[in-house]
């Protein structure tokens, strides 16, 4: 480890009291995004941030949007550097504290609390999403810059304030400071580590496609005394397309579904068996005892790199109390797929159309409303930027931090790879049990502190491994 690296890690240390004051002050303010009764509380959280990065040395300001406004900062080294220019993103908002009376402190009176399994935790709605987890890379950032008077990396910063109401003003905002917001790598730090003691990247994310089907039979509902036996029923119909859509192994039967699709490589398939054990207390967790996924296929692989196909509603016939003895005419359902690298949503789609036209009895007809999709996301393991992230990790938790897929989407991470055409490093910090958009939320003093110290290295990593 470099004299550098060691003594910005021990100002670090030396500076925890202080860096958990001005958490403890972040969290104070009532940023809640959804709720217009708080928009000057959201604006305080960003000019808060902005004189933060300020202080730091960056060049930053509030910038107004029709929503929450948003933060940017730049920071250009004094120094030479031949290390990526990074983005770093962030979300001052906070969801809604409700329902108030399951908190066992006021959400937005932080208060350090001892927990049996963890330590120091601090308790307040949004210690762990996202302002803990922001404040982890600014504070890095605060201790390089005291420790060597520059920063080693270009590096810009923009924070949101609408990521828990929908980001209704990013997309306008990213198209309109393209020029100004685009670097080489994105970093993100508003994931979760793999569990208490070891490390994350999280590296692939699922995309998604959804139709509603309709499914029409005679022209109007029929009286079953009148008409069962003859009339063909739309919702048995429906049921025997639905049937088929799965093997009994848990396969998805539509033509050419798995055709393109990218595997994960060896290396990373045995990562995930290895830890596959503790990945299944979520079925405990949820009341249920086995997969229900592909037979042959451990459970993470079946939750990151393989594609599904769920019924999410159906509707038809009768639903009202009591007895009606009706054919209905129509029947509907809610479809959405998980797709996973390499799948075309557009092409899924069509796939799945010709599927269900193909078993539809005589009489029947099928619409199909409200098709879209995104696909799937997934980074190169092996480029010098994510090898320098993954080796900061080790060095800073002592294990390999573990390349997770992500079930469903990020779309800050879409935006980032469609808008500016920038990948994205996901390294965050926060732990599954840390009730973010519950009440109690917390974050760990150990998580705020690694956190910090990880992103001192990643950025020491950044700049030495060259654009
Ligand atoms: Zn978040």
């Amino acid at each position: 480890m470099s004299n550098r690296i060691q003594a910005v890690l021990g100002a670090l240390d030396d500076d925890q009291p202080q860096a958990l004051e001005r958490l403890v002050a972040f969290l104070k303010i009532k940023s809640i995004s959804t709720d217009p009764e708080f928009a000057s509380d959201c604006r305080a959280a960003a000019e808060w941030s902005a004189k933060t990065l300020s202080d730091i040395g960056f060049e930053a300001s509030v910038r107004n949007t029709p929503g929450h406004p948003m933060v940017v900062g730049h920071y250009q080294p004094k120094a030479p550097t031949t290390g990526p220019h990074v983005l770093f993103y962030g979300h001052y908002d906070v969801q809604p504290p409700d329902p108030m009376d399951l908190w066992d402190t006021p959400p937005f009176e932080p208060e350090i609390k001892t927990d049996p399994r963890y330590g120091e935790v601090i308790v307040a709605r949004g210690a762990s999403d996202d302002k803990g987890q922001l404040l982890t890379f600014l504070e890095a950032a605060r201790a390089w810059k005291s420790v060597s008077g520059d920063l080693p990396l270009k590096i810009s910063v923009l924070l949101e304030g609408e990521e828990e109401s929908g980001s209704p003003s990013l997309g306008p905002f990213l198209d309109a400071h393209r020029d100004e917001l685009k670097a080489d790598l994105a970093l993100v730090c508003d994931t979760p580590q793999w569990d208490g003691d070891t490390p994350a990247i999280t590296t692939m994310l699922r995309g998604l496609a959804f139709s509603e089907i309709v499914v029409q039979g005679a022209n109007r509902d029929l009286h079953s005394g009148m008409f069962g036996g003859v009339a063909v029923n739309s919702a048995r119909v429906l049921a025997t397309v639905l049937s088929a859509l799965h093997s009994d192994e848990g396969r998805v039967l539509i033509p050419g579904f798995y055709d393109d699709i990218i595997e994960p490589g060896q290396a990373q398939k045995e990562q995930w068996t290895g830890i596959a054990d503790s990945a299944r207390s979520m079925l405990d967790d949820i009341g249920l005892t086995q997969s229900a996924g592909e037979t042959g296929r451990d459970i993470l692989e079946q939750l990151w790199s393989q594609p599904t196909v769920e019924i999410n509603g159906l509707i038809s016939g009768y639903t009202g109390p009591g007895v009606k003895t009706v054919i209905p005419a129509t029947a509907s359902a809610k479809i959405s797929f998980r797709l996973v690298p390499g799948q075309d949503p557009e092409k899924i789609l069509k796939n799945f159309e010709q599927f269900v036209r193909s078993k539809l009895p005589a009489d029947c007809s099928v619409a199909f409303k409200g098709s879209g999709g995104s696909p799937a996301i997934v980074f190169d393991l092996g480029t010098k930027q994510m090898t320098a992230a993954a080796r900061a990790l080790e060095d800073e938790f002592g294990k390999r931090p573990v390349m997770m897929g992500c079930g469903g989407s990020i779309p800050i991470v879409e935006q980032f790879k469609s808008e500016l055409g920038m990948d994205t490093l996901l390294v965050g910090f926060a732990l599954d049990d840390d009730r973010i958009h519950a009440p109690n939320e917390k974050y760990n003093l150990s998580s705020f502190r690694h956190g910090a110290r990880a992103w001192v290295r990643i950025l020491d990593g950044l700049a030495g491994a060259g654009d």
